[in-house]
């Protein structure tokens, strides 16, 4: 061990010693989280708790951030050098609560924060726990990032609950539309001819993009429902609409897709007499850009840990998030830990579970441990810094 890991490697247990200390604490707000979900936008009960804990631990805390209420930042600083963003997510799931276990990362990168925050006092940076609202749909970091909160961040970090351990992670860009067909309500037996049938519409539409995606490039998705259909059968529905997600490996290829889908909708308004409004997300979510000093250095880590990763299949398994729009503007890291067996769903009552089992409690520990080492690594190296971002430059 050379003269310069010595006091790294001391800092690691610190920070190990510190994350099992604090466990009982970030486990009981995990526990709170858990049982009082909040959908994006809403979490102001879990900011409470997150932020409490990082004034009690030193932290400067601005609650509002990019004039989103349920966003937050806090901050740890000693003089110049690396900055260090752990991101905090903490929305649940429409319907389903924390179906996607955000209240272990949101536990684990505040518990992250702390532990390295320690090290200032030899080690000069920044540390922040940056406050993330509404990852499922609703782009919270895509608003910070807009808000200027990741202009002088140097690596932005976080972990999400999988049913793999795995470094890197790839995720598909997405967007979102809502479509609207109106037609003309008749009665559907009196007065068929006077009638324009906006289900129709959307069963054409419907069939279109089923035959489109025998003709998309691996990896894209079109999926989507129908909300409201009609409202009595013997009145021919004047009214349908819904929602469609259209998700692809890069930006580029997804608003290709965006243009078809477009049409086939088009098309079936033009084909039933029907108007058709069509309404996109400004802000699509990108893909997801895994940089690879950082995830070597996270890999170490785990292994310290005794975790093993599993090898990585790209794109296997692909969602979506608004952490890939933060890698588009700095190095970034959204490993994954495991918390369930391999048949259980993302999404699910059976994910929702593991979410607030014990394993999932131990996974949030673990990943507070590694991410917050990796930080260490970045604070006693910052030439591992330039390296991640010298990496994050090459197109
Ligand atoms: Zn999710
Ligand atoms: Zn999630």
């Amino acid at each position: 061990m050379s003269v310069a890991q010595a006091p790294v490697s001391q800092l690691k247990d610190g920070i190990s010693t510190r994350i099992d200390a604090l466990r009982p604490e970030l486990e009981r707000i995990g526990r709170d989280i858990h049982a009082n979900p909040e959908i994006g936008y809403e979490e102001r009960q879990a900011v409470g708790w997150l932020t409490a804990l990082l004034r009690e631990h030193g932290f400067e805390v601005e609650v509002g951030v990019a004039n989103t209420p349920t966003a937050f930042v806090a901050t740890r600083r000693n003089g110049t050098g690396p900055s260090i963003a752990f991101l905090s997510e903490y929305d649940a799931l429409r319907g389903l609560g924390h179906g996607c276990g955000h209240n272990l990362i949101a536990t684990a990168s505040v518990g992250a924060g702390i532990a390295l925050a320690d090290a200032l006092d030899r080690f000069p940076g920044r540390i922040q726990v940056i406050g993330t609202p509404a990852e499922e749909g609703g782009g919270g970091k895509i608003r910070l990032i807009r808000g200027g909160l990741f202009q002088e961040v140097d690596a932005a970090m976080m972990f999400h609950p999988d049913t793999r351990t795995q470094v890197l992670h790839w995720a598909l860009a997405v967007t979102h539309m809502h479509f609207e067909f109106i037609g003309r309500a008749a009665h559907a037996s009196g007065d068929p001819e006077k009638g324009i049938n906006a289900l129709d519409a959307f069963v054409l539409a419907y069939n279109g993009i089923s035959m489109l995606r025998q003709h998309i490039k691996e990896g894209a998705r079109l999926h989507g429902f129908l909300k409201e259909g009609g409202t009595a059968p013997n009145i021919v529905p004047e009214r349908t609409s819904g929602e469609f997600l259209v998700r692809a490996r890069d930006e580029a290829y997804m608003q290709e897709l965006v243009q078809k889908v477009k049409n086939i909708f088009q098309a079936a308004a033009l084909a039933t007499g029907c108007s058709v409004k069509l309404t996109f997300d400004e802000d699509p979510y990108s893909d997801l850009r895994n940089n690879s000093v950082l995830a070597a250095l996270f890999e170490d880590n785990l292994r310290r840990l005794g975790i093993d990763p599993v090898e990585p299949v790209p794109w296997e398994n692909a969602g979506s998030t608004d952490m890939g729009n933060v890698t588009h503007v700095v190095p970034g890291l959204h490993p994954t830990l495991a918390i369930a067996p391999a048949d259980v769903p993302g999404h699910s009552q059976a994910f929702l579970e593991a979410s607030g089992s014990l394993r999932g409690y131990q996974a949030m520990v673990d990943a507070a441990k590694a991410l917050a080492m990796t930080g260490a690594d970045l604070l006693a190296d910052p030439s591992l810094v330039e390296k991640a971002k010298a990496e994050f430059r090459r197109p």
